[in-house]
């Protein structure tokens, strides 16, 4: 299997190039030649195996140039029982038609476990496989999940270094707590004064000063990324379709054949696109609903065909969906445009330079009979949350919760009920203080996170993740809160 870039500027590479290098050189996304195909006999069958298996019955589809064994070293160190649990990826029968597949036990309780987990070990494998001898220095700039997925996957990870910017006043106080707590030989975390935006530029501009980039590789550093544009990153959510498939099979829910339904609460594209390379390869997908929030550039492009980022930015209760470049569509757009790398390449110098593109109708009408779009805002996400919760005594965080209501919304526009699972990306936990305020107006929520944690374990029983709970007592080691002008300065003087 070899990729090529979404821009056509590149020669096919290996799986191994693709995920070393990231970003293919002509700015583009990497993207497979062709998709693999499964068989309804091999779905199946995925049934009777642990989640490794399964991720292993995917990964060899994509990482031809990895052996079997490889990669079965890969996803048991990824995903051991003693970062997920005994069962990586439940899936959650809430009603009758709807099941919640739960991506978040992994150790930072967000669904970017799932592939960050795995990453860093597929990374250095495919390091030694293209003769990379440079340190790989991962930079990230996160508004909160990514930066700690991130820490946790890379934290004393061999020829690796890895350093984390984090708006200083961004960030949940779970999230910056988890990030400066962070221990590991060769991690880094730093707060900037500013935003997200700020940071994420700085990390673009680090990138791209060629001066700095060749001094440090002539030093035995070179740098790459963990987002989710990186192919390694995204492979590994393909798996967890298929995982729940079998498992509403297990469940007698669907008998195999059957079309389901995904709902995603999506922000980047990365998490949905995994489930369309999912159907492409065979699996029965009917639609695949795509849930944003009050930043709903994606339902806007979904209904109208035109992707327009000139707009409002809202800072919501569900801040790892708010995002107006979503760059995993790309991705999407390669696929619909039956591969036509210049067409891609044309609407993302418009995104760039005016702001917004529109794809052509016959484009749209691929897009429609595929994904669904709809957007969810504030006082609906919480009353999500409540409403849930005191019929199923399901409880769920701000993300799935968006994904749930625009399941509603769908299911009352279509009157399709057929069987659908929704994609549950964090634990209630990371966002308890929005989750108490959903259980109960009057309720007084505190300042003090594990107040918040202890609060809402005493008012639904649900376990607190221990590592959470632990955070409160874990000193704290990176106390730098740096101007956003200086963020190359600190990657210098660290690396140096
Ligand atoms: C990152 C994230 C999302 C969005 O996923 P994408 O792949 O960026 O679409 C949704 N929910 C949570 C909790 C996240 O951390």
């Amino acid at each position: 299997m070899l990729y090529v870039s979404t821009r056509g500027k590149t020669d096919l590479v290996s799986a191994a190039h693709a995920i070393t290098r990231g970003l293919a050189n002509d700015g583009g996304l990497f993207v497979p030649q062709n998709i693999p195909q499964l068989r309804m006999a091999d779905i199946k069958a995925m049934g009777n195996k642990p989640y490794t298996e399964r991720a292993i019955d995917v990964l060899l589809q994509f990482l031809t140039d990895f052996s079997e064994d490889e990669l079965r070293e890969c996803v048991t160190a990824a995903y051991s029982a003693d970062k997920f649990g005994e069962n990586p990826v439940p899936l959650v029968q809430v009603n009758d038609n709807t099941g919640v597949l739960e991506l978040w036990h992994g150790p930072t309780s967000a669904f970017k476990d799932m592939a960050l987990q795995l990453l860093p070990h597929l990374l250095t494998r495919s390091m030694k496989k293209t003769g990379e001898v440079n340190k790989v220095v991962i930079l990230v700039a996160t508004s909160g999940d990514t930066g700690k997925a991130a820490l946790e996957g890379f934290a004393d990870v061999e020829g690796t270094q890895i350093i984390v910017f984090y708006p200083c006043e961004g960030v949940s106080d779970i999230q910056k707590r988890q990030m400066i707590t962070q221990q590991g030989k060769n991690v880094k975390v730093f707060g900037i004064e500013g935003n997200f935006d700020d940071a994420q530029r700085g990390v673009k501009e680090i990138f791209g000063n060629t001066d700095l980039s060749s001094e440090l590789c002539k030093k035995g550093f070179s740098f790459s990324s963990a987002n989710s544009i990186n192919w390694g990153r995204l492979v590994p959510q393909i798996v967890y379709y298929f995982s729940a498939y079998v498992d509403a099979i297990k469940a007698g829910k669907i008998q195999a054949g059957d079309s389901i339904n995904f709902v995603v609460p999506t922000g980047n594209f990365g998490d949905i696109l995994a489930g369309y390379y999912a159907k492409l390869m065979g699996l029965p997908v009917e639609r695949l609903l795509c849930a944003s929030n009050s930043n709903n550039v994606l339902t806007d492009f979904i209904n109208t065909g035109t992707y327009d980022k000139r707009r409002e930015f809202f800072k919501t209760i569900s801040p790892s969906m708010d995002i107006l470049v979503s760059s995993n569509l790309e991705r999407l757009l390669y696929n619909v445009t039956d591969c036509d790398a210049v067409e891609v390449a044309d609407y993302m110098k418009r995104l760039n330079t005016e702001g917004f593109y529109q794809v052509d109708s016959d484009v749209l009408k691929r897009i429609q009979r595929e994904f669904f779009g709809a957007w969810v805002d504030e006082l609906e996400t919480k009353e999500a949350i409540g409403r849930i919760y005191s019929d199923y005594k399901y409880l769920m965080d701000t993300h799935t919760a968006v994904a749930w209501r625009a399941l509603e919304k769908y299911r009352f526009l279509t009157s399709d009920d057929t069987y659908t699972v929704v994609l549950s990306t964090a634990s209630p936990y990371k966002f308890s203080d929005s989750v108490l305020e959903a259980l109960d107006d009057s309720q007084n929520v505190s300042k003090d996170p594990f107040a918040n944690l202890q609060e809402l374990n005493a008012k639904t029983g649900v376990e607190i993740p221990p590592r959470m709970l632990a955070l409160e007592d874990l000193p704290v080691l990176h106390e730098e809160i740096i101007p956003a002008n200086e963020m190359e300065l600190a990657v210098v003087k660290n690396l140096l």
